[in-house]
């Protein structure tokens, strides 16, 4: 087969990491629902354990299924190598005992997915690691928080559910400044719309449970270096840990994969359009969408990404009765957290995502209690508009 990571990314979301199976011939990367492989003889048991022999040994330190997703991703994110996660969460704690330990500094963006602040505030500070969270929208509260030890700069964007944007350029250069890696989390713009490891971060992970897999019926979360060395270092700590991807699972997300393109700019285009609708409603606030001109951060989204995503968040006028009024009246649109699939969702963060955050913390990081977050999916624009419309009515 030809070159396939030469060639648009829009052929390679269909075609990367796969090619027929070698002893079938099946079109489809088949599922290795195997927990071992058998070994010739000993020689060649043995030239697997010390690597000479690239060939597969045991599942969790590798199987052929999740091989062909890892490819498929590591290609998509221009990174050397992946490490498929059993969920998102398996995949930040992947990094964050990679690369930290006693005595180390970490910052990160404030309004960060919830449980990757939580873990860094009630289970790594047990391990003498500490952690900074500033408002990275501005790269001088990152330089400000950079200390000797800093040995990790983790940041989102966009950032959820604030949908805020970080320079990741920017931050790139602060970051190796001051001797510490660049991991972005870019599970909410996904490798269709933003590619952080050319822009100079280092480590790029996502829970695959989102876009990547698209359709809320797997979780799973991989992570991509940028280089062999960071590579090296991730999966041994991940393989002896153990978060890693079942075999089945990895190929309902490599299903998946093959239609990001797609999905993504679906989703999106309707994003904009319904963005554009709310800002113009009478009985809606604010909207956050950097998609839109309003966004104060647009001109940086058109530099680092392409379109302003899926996901965006607005308040309702009124208080939060108004916004639970808004969310109970939608008929269309399910409510329900997490984000990424072909179904549009709608939640209210402040008391579901984002309810383990301190208050004085939340609303420090812009998540107010009127705001809603709209996970926009690929039904027709014109359906997903008149639910929203007839919701509002009522509110
Ligand atoms: C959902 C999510 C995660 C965690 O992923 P899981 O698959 O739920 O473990 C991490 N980061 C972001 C931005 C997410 O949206």
């Amino acid at each position: 087969m030809s070159d396939v990571s030469r060639m648009r990314p829009d052929t390679q979301y269909i075609h990367a990491g796969s090619r027929p199976d070698p002893a079938t011939g099946a079109v489809s990367v088949p599922i290795y629902q195997s927990s071992t492989f058998a070994f010739r003889d000993a020689d060649e048991g043995a030239a697997r354990f010390s690597g000479k022999d690239k060939g597969f040994k045991y599942t969790r330190l590798g199987n052929p299924t999740t091989a062909a997703l890892e490819e498929a991703v590591a290609q998509l994110e221009g990174g050397c190598g992946a490490l498929g996660a059993a969920t998102g969460m398996a995949a930040v704690n992947t990094v964050y005992l990679t690369f930290l330990g006693q005595g180390a500094h970490l910052v990160a963006t404030d309004s960060l997915y919830g449980p990757s602040r939580t873990i860094l505030e009630t289970e790594y500070v047990r391990f003498g690691v500490d952690a900074t969270f500033v408002d990275t929208a501005d790269p001088a509260n990152l330089a400000r928080a950079m200390r000797r030890e800093t040995k990790l700069v983790y940041i989102e964007s966009p950032a959820n559910p604030t949908l805020k944007l970080t320079d990741i350029a920017a931050c790139a250069e602060i970051a190796h400044r001051g001797g510490a890696l660049l991991v972005v989390d870019n599970t909410f713009a996904s490798p269709v719309l933003q590619n952080p490891l050319a822009l100079g971060a280092d480590v790029v992970l996502h829970s695959m449970t989102k876009f990547l897999n698209g359709h809320s019926d797997v979780v799973a979360g991989i992570v991509v270096a940028k280089r062999e060395e960071e590579l090296v270092r991730l999966r041994k700590v991940h393989q002896n840990v153990g978060g890693t991807m079942d075999p089945h699972q990895a190929w309902l997300v490599h299903r998946g994969l093959k239609t990001l393109g797609l999905r993504v700019e679906r989703a999106q285009a309707n994003a904009l359009a319904i963005a554009r609708h709310l800002e113009d409603h009478a009985k809606v606030d604010w909207v956050r969408y950097p998609g839109l001109e309003s966004h104060p951060q647009h001109a940086l989204m058109k530099r680092q990404m392409r379109g302003g995503g899926a996901v965006f968040s607005f308040g309702v006028k009124g208080d939060l009765e108004a916004g639970k009024r808004l969310i109970n009246g939608v008929r269309l649109a399910t409510l329900a957290v997490s984000l990424g699939g072909i179904e549009t969702l709608i939640e209210h963060p402040a008391s579901m995502t984002h309810a383990s955050m301190k208050r004085p913390d939340r609303e420090a990081a812009g998540i107010t209690d009127d705001l809603v977050r709209l996970a926009v999916g690929c039904e027709h624009v014109d359906d997903l508009i008149a639910d929203l419309d007839q919701a509002l009515a009522k509110v």
